[in-house]
């Protein structure tokens, strides 16, 4: 893949300027030149797009601050291998594809609670056409449960995996599962997804979102955030739609 990318930058003469974070944007003046505001400097130009990914921040519940086990707290991200997690009860908390994974390969060296609310959030048909093993249609319509790649979690179950409902909040050592149960794991892996990484963008952009890969500020484009564009946004498939209609909107403007 990095050799293809590299290789790709060379046939159509892309400079990278690798290692450089985006911090804000606006527009100077009323012209139409934006500014785009990094920790390497500033630059100006007519256009910018955010492709900055679906999933870029790491998202854990906010009562995670009131949570005080004697083993470990993490996010899924920093999981590597078991010997992460100190012996004893492990809580994993979120029941999708990172969830379930872990709760499999933890079961051998710990004992594993997984915390999930069911049914699985449910996604348009057509973003994950052809992934998850089931045969989808290409063009599906409707809504579908986001499908999970590996075991269900009646096989959870039945390998040993104590599935339980969503939790609530935690005081201390204690956490509240929403049927009113009380869990006090030694540690807790927060399997509990990622947010878009727009944080960079002016809150009146994020407010309002715009439609197809515009946003509200006029040479301001977004690609592959499923929020500004549409719903498959955050699959190759849909990444690369909304590249190729940002740059139409791009060749186009006046
Ligand atoms: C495990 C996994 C499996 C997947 N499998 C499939 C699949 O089978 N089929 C499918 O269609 N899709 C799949 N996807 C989704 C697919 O990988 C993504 O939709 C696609 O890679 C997103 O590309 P992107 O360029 O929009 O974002 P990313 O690849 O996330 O790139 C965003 C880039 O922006 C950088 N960045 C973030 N913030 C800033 C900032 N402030 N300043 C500068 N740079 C910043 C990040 O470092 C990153 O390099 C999968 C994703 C995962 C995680």
């Amino acid at each position: 893949m990095a050799s293809y990318l590299a290789a790709f930058e060379k046939h159509i003469g892309l400079i990278p300027r690798w290692g450089v974070q985006a911090i804000d944007v606006r527009r100077v003046g009323n012209s139409t030149t934006l500014e785009l505001r990094t920790d390497a400097g500033d630059v100006q130009t007519r256009n910018v797009v955010c492709a900055t990914g679906a999933h870029a921040r790491p998202h854990m519940p906010a009562w995670v601050a009131d949570l005080r086990v004697p083993g470990t707290v993490l996010h899924s991200s920093q999981y590597q291998y078991p010997r992460q997690i100190p012996a004893g009860d492990v809580l994993i908390v979120g029941g999708g594809n990172a969830g379930v994974l872990l709760a499999r390969e933890l079961l051998a060296s710990h004992r594993v609670t997984l915390a999930t609310r069911t049914p699985p959030r449910r996604r348009p048909a057509a973003a994950y056409p052809t992934m998850s093993g089931v045969r989808r249609r290409p063009f599906g319509i409707g809504q579908v449960p986001e499908p999970l790649f590996t075991d269900s979690y009646a096989e959870l179950r039945e390998a040993g995996v104590d599935i339980a409902p969503a939790v609530v909040g935690a005081t201390g050592a204690d956490v509240m599962l929403s049927d009113g149960r009380q869990l006090s794991p030694t540690s807790v892996v927060f399997a509990t997804g990622y947010r878009p990484g727009d944080d960079w963008l002016p809150d009146d952009v994020r407010a309002h979102p715009g439609k197809r890969g515009r946003t509200s500020m006029p040479g301001l484009f977004t690609a592959g955030l499923p929020r500004y564009g549409y719903p498959d946004g955050d699959t190759i498939q849909g990444v690369l739609r909304d590249a190729a209609r940002v740059a139409r909107h791009i060749i186009q403007r006046p």
